[in-house]
């Protein structure tokens, strides 16, 4: 793993990614093909070394572009993050979902197959395909279900999670197909810097900071099971080097929150944290907490998803006995670093807010 193209690398994940791998290993060298698309920013990108990490604005399904950046940059490696992310807007706009995550794995796996395969007969020793994937092509559980594990056959609901597992599909049929030497990882919900403000997470906590309604869908009983970004990062590096090709692997950390709950335990770090710096209040005068009130108190139950899956759960064993995986932080020091980044990086966040 010298030369990678990771695609999708100004989004959350991917750029969480780039930052962990270059800090990591001074040998790698990163190209990152991204669409900028309103989920990607360059500023997640800020500080990089530019001999390390070349950002290539550009769309997964241009093959001759793809084509072009493989052969250019002689990549041995391609981690491949880019993908249309929310699911809310899978429901009002599927067709992109379809574009990018479905025909997007297939023109990658293509301009792979015919490089690696056909032009220079590299094998599994020279050349790795990761597939960055989400645990809900699974579909949903019930509340005493087991949780997700690598054999859990596939049962997507929503057109984000279909179009993810079409992905998964293609990257299984050229492993065993053509014998490209191919890695896949089906992941939990992750939170941590740079998430785009429009999911739960980040959402909420910036809302809270506005003085704006927390909206809850339905009930407020859906489960996730969250893990920290950079261990998300940390367990795909760890495939890239000791993981088997042709395997799958689930990441998770075993941390199942209800939104409700999830919400509440959000509110009252940013009440304590407000208590504790009265600078926050100045900086946030418009927060619940700068004004003498609950954060709690904006919490709005809203007309649930369509479609909304009650609970997901990962079984991370296989990763865990086989790589040594462990996540490095639990949610209670996750989920306080990621607010306290929220907090001192609002030049981040703020121009996201418009788009
Ligand atoms: P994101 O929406 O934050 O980022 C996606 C990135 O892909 C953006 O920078 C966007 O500009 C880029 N992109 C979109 N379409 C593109 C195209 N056609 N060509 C090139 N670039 C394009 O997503 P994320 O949360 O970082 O997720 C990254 C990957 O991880 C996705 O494949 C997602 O399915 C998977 N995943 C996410 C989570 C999660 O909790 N966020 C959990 C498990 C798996």
């Amino acid at each position: 793993m010298r030369k990678l193209l990771v695609t999708g690398g100004a989004g959350f994940i991917g750029a969480n990614f780039i930052h962990h791998l270059l800090a990591n290993d001074p040998q790698v060298q990163i190209v990152n093909l991204d669409k900028l698309t309103y989920a990607g920013c360059r500023h997640s990108l800020d500080g990089l070394d530019p001999a390390r990490h070349r950002l290539v604005e550009g769309d997964i399904c241009d093959r001759a572009q793809v084509d072009h950046l493989l052969r250019e940059h002689a990549i041995d490696t391609v981690v491949h993050f880019a993908a249309e992310s929310h699911v809310d807007r899978s429901i009002t706009g599927p067709a992109a979902f379809v574009q990018t995550n479905v025909v997007g794995t297939f023109t990658l796996l293509e301009a792979a197959r015919t490089y690696w395969l056909e032009e220079r007969k590299l094998g599994p020793d020279a050349v790795r395909f990761h597939h960055v994937s989400t645990d809900e092509v699974f579909g949903s559980l019930g509340p005493q279900d087991l949780p997700f594990s690598e054999t859990t056959r596939y049962d997507p609901r929503s057109p984000y999670s279909a179009s993810k597992a079409g992905s998964d599909h293609l990257v299984r049929a050229y492993a065993y197909t053509y014998g490209l030497p191919a890695t896949l990882s089906n992941c939990s919900n992750n939170y941590g810097p740079y998430h785009f403000p429009e999911k739960l997470i980040p959402l909420l906590l910036l809302n809270a900071l506005h003085g704006k309604t927390l909206p809850i869908y339905g009930d407020g009983q859906n489960v996730r099971d969250w893990l920290y970004v950079g261990d998300h990062c940390h367990g795909i590096e760890l495939i890239l080097r000791q993981g088997r090709v042709g395997e799958t692997y689930n990441i998770g950390g075993a941390n199942e929150w209800r939104n409700l709950d999830l919400c509440k335990l959000l509110c009252g770090l940013i009440d304590a944290a407000f208590a504790a710096e009265p600078q926050l209040g100045r900086r946030y005068p418009q927060a619940f907490a700068a004004q003498g009130r609950r954060s709690a108190s904006g919490i709005r139950f809203v007309t649930d998803r369509l479609g909304h899956d009650r609970r997901y759960a990962i079984d991370a064993g296989k990763i865990r006995r086989e790589l040594g995986f462990a996540p490095a932080e639990t949610f209670e020091t996750g989920i306080r670093k990621t607010l306290r980044w929220y907090l001192d990086h609002p030049q981040w966040w703020q121009p996201l807010l418009a788009r």
